[in-house]
């Protein structure tokens, strides 16, 4: 018997601490966890999972339109945005049930408090005003999204601002909206509410968006935007937002005055570390706030651990999970093992959306690799019979010496689902002869994967 209340206390119930409580106190440890909102985090509650119900909604447009190109007459359509809403609600408080169920299940007591530290082995519980003693500490307190579009001030009127956290419950579908950001979260959104009926624009600083892509990605994506109408404003970032009358305006550094219904920020995430008290605990945090931690997720505190978006090494679900193993696995089973952050495979829900794993062309280049790129775009079979212009990109980096594929890139339909295949694969480590020695699903896009046999061209610096 320890001389502390637990052996383990996480603190954040999202993906990575639910998984860590779940797993130690599998493996023996006394385990409790604090969540001050809803068991879940961002990725059941206000991110992945609402979100790709959203992206479900926003592509019955384009159905609807594809139809009629074989032989559907569609009628009347309209769309309500409340019963989305409602019906999304129900899910998610479906799923929040299970995750609570299973975490309770697996004998974690979870108090529905905010821990903040006191000492390296003592939280207080904010609202109960208790003090937990552990043995070890968790921190998995994700993050949230940020308001801070200058370098050094808040621009204003940034409370005027909508977040991907308040887009998921808006009284109604707002007829004209700007989407301030080009990663993730911005273009995401910008298609989900498109393709609802809304007006979009989005206003990137950058000159093309999702920075740190295959080149190739965002030019698809970019023709593909502008082909569905969205309005994309580079090079452009708000100064000031002021509310006249029901309309939002935004001025941007163009000089233009853009009346919207609503101004979306998607410019970033900011670790949850504020007012956590870190500092009482000796753990040290890093430039955005991060958590700073090893190669085992331990903290500059010996006993105190930090796993997923807090540590803003890659803010993905999976990964966060997979930390949350790789800790238990550590601490509660005898075998140090550090998270596996090389080829993770993501995916942008656009519509069509794009996923990628592995290396883009300029980071192969980058990093020293002479490379053979393996290049396709073709429109989809689907689309001979819609009229629509949409066309789909597959790309392999491969190792010009190796024959190894060092990355593959897809945009289309159903990108997602083929790279997480391919993702297995390249961790694999498979060369272009593996792809080529694979024999073709026919009639699928995925079969682009295995018989792109001619070169596109070859690179080195
Ligand atoms: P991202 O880091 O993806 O994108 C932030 C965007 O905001 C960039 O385009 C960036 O521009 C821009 N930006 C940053 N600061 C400013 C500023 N001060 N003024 C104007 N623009 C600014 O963040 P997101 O919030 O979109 O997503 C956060 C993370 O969440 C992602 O990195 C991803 O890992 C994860 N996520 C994953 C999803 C998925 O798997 N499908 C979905 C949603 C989120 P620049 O490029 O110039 O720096």
């Amino acid at each position: 018997m320890t001389k502390y209340d637990y052996d383990l206390f996480v603190i954040g119930g999202g993906s990575g601490g639910v998984r860590a409580s779940r797993m130690a106190a599998a493996a023996g440890a006394r385990v409790a966890l604090a969540e001050e909102y809803r068991m879940g985090g961002t990725c059941v509650i206000r991110g992945c999972i609402p979100k790709k119900l959203f992206v479900y909604a926003s592509h019955f447009a384009d159905d609807f339109h594809d139809a009629q190109g074989f032989g559907w007459s569609v009628g009347d359509i309209k769309f309500d945005w409340p019963a989305l809403i409602a019906n999304k609600d129900k899910e998610i408080a479906r799923l929040e049930g299970i995750y609570r169920k299973n975490v309770e299940a697996a004998g974690v007591t979870i108090y529905g408090d905010r821990a903040v530290f006191e000492d390296p082995h003592t939280v207080l519980l904010l609202n109960e005003g208790r003090r937990i003693t552990a043995d070890k500490i968790l921190i998995a307190t994700g993050n949230s999204p940020t308001r801070e579009m200058g370098t050094t001030h808040i621009v204003p009127g940034a409370d005027l601002c909508i977040t991907s956290n308040e887009a998921f419950h808006l009284d109604k579908l707002p007829g004209r909206v700007l989407i301030a950001g080009g990663g993730y979260v911005a273009l995401e959104f910008a298609h989900i509410f498109h393709g609802l009926g809304s007006k979009v624009s989005l206003v990137y600083r950058g000159d093309k968006p999702l920075r740190g892509f295959d080149e190739d990605l965002r030019d698809a994506l970019m023709t593909s935007m502008q082909r569905r109408g969205l309005d994309v404003l580079l090079g452009c970032e708000f100064t000031g937002i002021e509310k006249r009358g029901d309309c939002l305006h935004a001025e941007t550094n163009k000089g233009a005055v853009i009346e919207c219904d609503q101004v979306m920020l998607a410019i970033g995430r900011m670790p949850n570390t504020m007012a956590l008290h870190v500092g009482k605990a000796g753990v040290q945090l890093g430039k955005r706030g991060e958590i700073v931690v090893d190669e085992y997720s331990r903290t500059s505190a010996e006993n105190i651990y930090a796993i997923g978006d807090v540590t803003d090494r890659i803010q993905l679900t999976p990964v966060a999970i997979h930390e949350a193993m790789c800790f238990v696995k550590t601490v509660f089973e005898n075998k140090p093992t550090s998270p596996d952050h090389e080829l993770v495979p993501s995916a942008v829900f656009t519509t069509p959306e794009l996923a990628t794993v592995g290396m883009s062309e300029m980071k192969a280049l980058g990093t020293g690799h002479a490379i053979d790129v393996y290049k396709s775009t073709f429109r989809p079979l689907k689309h001979t019979m819609t009229g629509s212009e949409e066309r789909s990109l597959f790309k392999l980096i491969v190792d010009a010496k190796t024959q190894k594929v060092l990355g593959c890139h897809i945009f289309g339909w159903g990108a997602a689902e083929i790279v997480q295949i391919a993702a297995v694969a390249l961790k694999m480590g498979a060369t272009k002869q593996d792809f080529d020695a694979t024999v073709a699903l026919h009639p699928t896009a995925a079969e682009e994967l295995v018989t792109m046999r001619t070169k596109s061209y070859s690179k080195e610096v």
